[in-house]
C-alpha cells in the first residue's frame, strides 16, 4: 500500500509519518483493562482503536506484534497515590479472593474482546506474572531517581528531563488530583513500591529490598512493554485519560532506566472518550453499560463496532440507544450488500476496477486511521454490482480486514437478536403478521391496526414497505 502512514502522535502533539524502529515490523503496546470490575463499552472503544491501528498496520504491510496488559494488581481507586487498590477493594466488597475476582473479570474482558471481532494480540501479559521484572527495573532505577518514606518508595519527578511533557491538563490541575502523601518532594511524586502497613496483610503482597508490599500501577507498563518490546518500540496506546499521570509517569520511568531522555515508544496514541449526556463513563461510578446489555436489547456487538468505526478516534463519541440503532440498521444494509459475494471465489484479485477505490480506502486509513472515510469507501465498492464478484469479494474483502465488521461471513439472521425481555417467539410474531396480512388483503384495515398495536404493546415495531425487507423489529 501506497500511502504513507501518518499517526497523531500525542507526544509532538502532530501527525507523524510512521517510520519503523525495526525494518518491517511493528511493535505496539496498549494499556490494558484493570478487572475489578466489568469493562464498561466506553474501556471497549480503547480495544477497538488499538485493533483497527493494529489491523491498519497489518493492512500496509508491517509485522505486527501487539501486546495488551492486564492489570490485576496496583491500579489504586485514584490514578496517582491515593486510595485502595481496586483489586483489593473489590475483593474485601464481593468477600471473594482477590486472584478468583481477577481471573473472573479478566474472562468477562476476553468475551467483549472476542464478540466485537477485536484480533487477539501476540501476547496478553498479566502484571502479577511479571513482580520480580518490576523488582528488578525498581532497583535499576531507585539510586539515581527514587527514594523511600514509610509508605514506599517514590520516584523524584525532578530527576528527569520534561516530566509531565505528554499531558494536556496544566501542571496545576494535575497535581491537583493527586492527594499529598506526607513527605514526598514533589506533588507529582508517584510510588514504585507500596509498603503493606505495619501489622496490615494484603492478598496480594511480595517481598523486596523495600519490605513486603505491592508494585506501584506505573512500573507495570514500564517492565511488560520493555521487556517484550524492548525499548524504544513503535506505538504506546491507551485512553485519553492515561494522557495526564500514568503515561508521563511511565515515560518517567523509561527515561531512568534507559539513562536517555527519550520516551520509550516512538508515538504515543490516545482514543477520546466514549461519553453519555450525562458525563464521561466510568467504572468506578457502579452503574454502566456492559457490551452484555447491548445484546440483551438485541444490538449485536458489532453493531457497536461500527458505531466507534463512525467517529473518529481522537473525537469524543456520545452513546446514545438511537445511535446504535442507526449503526445496527448501517450494518444489516453493508451485510445484506456482502452476502451475494460469500459464493464468490476466494483469493482472487481486486483487480483495476479496485483500485481506485482501495487507493481511496488506503489514503483515509493512512490519514490517522480515518474509518468514517473508509467507511464511505466502503460502501462505494459495495454499491458496484455489477463488477466481477470475485474481484469485488477480494476488494470487500481487503477492506474489511481493517474495518473487523465480518461482513463476508456474518448473516443477516445474525444480526437479529432477542432482546431477552421480549414477550413474543419469533413464530409467535411471524403467526401474527400473517394474521395481518390476511386482514390486510380482506382491505379490513381496523383489524391490521389493531394486530399492529397489538404487536407495539409487546414491543414489536412492524416495519412496513423497509426497503431492506425487515418485515418487524423489536
Ligand atoms: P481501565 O480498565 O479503567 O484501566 O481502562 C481501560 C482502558 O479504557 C484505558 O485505556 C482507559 O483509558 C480507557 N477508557 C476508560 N474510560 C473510557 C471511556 N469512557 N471511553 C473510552 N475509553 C475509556
Ligand atoms: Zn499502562
Amino acid at each position: 500500500m501506497t500511502a504513507p502512514l501518518r499517526l497523531f502522535n500525542s507526544l509532538t502533539r502532530e501527525q507523524d509519518v510512521f517510520a519503523p524502529v525495526h525494518s518491517g515490523e511493528a511493535r505496539v503496546y496498549s494499556c490494558g483493562p484493570t478487572v475489578y470490575n466489568y469493562p464498561h463499552i466506553g474501556n471497549m472503544r480503547a480495544y477497538v482503536f488499538a485493533d483497527v491501528l493494529g489491523r491498519t498496520l497489518s493492512f500496509k504491510g508491517y509485522r505486527l506484534t501487539h501486546v495488551i496488559n492486564i492489570t490485576d494488581v496496583g491500579h489504586l481507586t485514584d490514578d496517582a497515590d491515593a486510595g485502595e487498590d481496586k483489586l483489593e477493594k473489590a475483593a474485601a466488597a464481593g468477600a471473594k479472593s482477590i486472584w478468583d475476582i481477577a481471573k473472573h473479570f479478566t474472562e468477562a474482558y476476553w468475551a467483549d474482546v472476542r464478540a466485537l471481532n477485536i484480533r487477539q494480540p501476540a501476547r496478553w501479559s498479566i502484571a502479577t506474572d511479571y513482580v520480580p521484572q518490576m523488582i528488578d527495573f525498581a532497583q535499576k532505577i531507585a539510586p539515581d531517581h527514587c527514594y523511600e518514606l514509610d509508605s514506599g518508595l517514590y520516584f523524584d519527578v525532578s530527576t528527569v528531563a520534561h516530566y509531565g511533557a505528554l499531558a494536556r491538563a496544566k501542571t496545576d490541575e494535575g497535581e491537583s488530583r493527586i492527594a499529598p502523601v506526607d513527605g514526598k518532594r514533589n506533588a507529582a511524586d508517584f510510588a514504585i513500591w507500596r509498603k503493606t502497613p505495619p501489622g496490615e496483610s494484603r492478598q496480594m503482597e511480595w517481598d523486596s529490598p523495600w519490605g513486603r508490599g505491592a508494585p506501584g500501577w506505573h512500573l507495570e507498563c514500564s517492565v511488560m512493554s520493555g521487556d517484550l518490546l524492548g525499548f524504544p518500540f513503535d506505538i504506546h496506546t491507551g485512553g485519553i485519560d492515561h494522557r495526564e499521570i500514568h503515561h508521563p509517569n511511565e515515560i518517567a520511568q523509561n527515561q531512568a532506566f534507559c539513562h536517555s531522555d527519550a520516551s520509550g515508544a516512538k508515538i504515543w496514541m490516545h482514543n477520546n472518550f466514549l461519553v453519555e449526556r450525562s458525563g464521561k463513563m466510568s467504572k468506578s461510578s457502579g452503574e454502566f453499560l456492559r457490551l452484555q446489555l447491548l445484546n440483551d436489547r438485541g444490538y449485536h456487538p458489532l453493531a457497536y463496532r461500527l458505531l466507534c468505526l463512525q467517529a473518529h478516534y481522537r473525537s469524543e463519541l456520545e452513546f446514545s440507544w438511537e445511535g446504535l440503532g442507526a449503526a445496527l440498521v448501517r450494518l444489516k444494509r453493508l451485510t445484506l450488500a456482502a452476502a451475494p459475494l460469500r459464493d464468490a471465489a476466494e483469493g482472487a484479485e481486486p483487480g483495476p476496477a479496485f483500485a481506485p477505490l482501495l487507493a481511496r480506502f488506503d489514503a483515509a486509513i493512512s490519514d490517522d486511521l480515518n474509518t468514517a472515510v473508509a467507511l464511505t469507501v466502503l460502501d462505494e465498492a459495495l454499491a458496484l454490482k455489477k463488477a466481477d464478484p470475485a474481484a469485488r469479494r477480494a476488494a470487500i474483502a481487503a477492506m474489511d480486514a481493517v474495518l473487523g465488521l465480518r461482513l463476508l461471513d456474518l448473516d443477516r439472521a445474525d444480526l437479529r437478536l432477542r432482546p431477552t425481555n421480549a414477550e413474543l417467539a419469533e413464530s409467535q410474531v411471524g403467526e401474527a403478521l400473517e394474521r395481518r396480512r390476511s386482514a390486510r388483503a380482506a382491505r379490513d384495515f381496523a383489524a391490521s391496526d389493531a394486530i399492529r398495536d397489538e404487536l407495539a404493546a409487546k414491543g414489536v415495531e412492524v416495519m412496513d414497505g423497509d426497503p431492506l425487507g425487515w418485515d418487524w423489529k423489536l
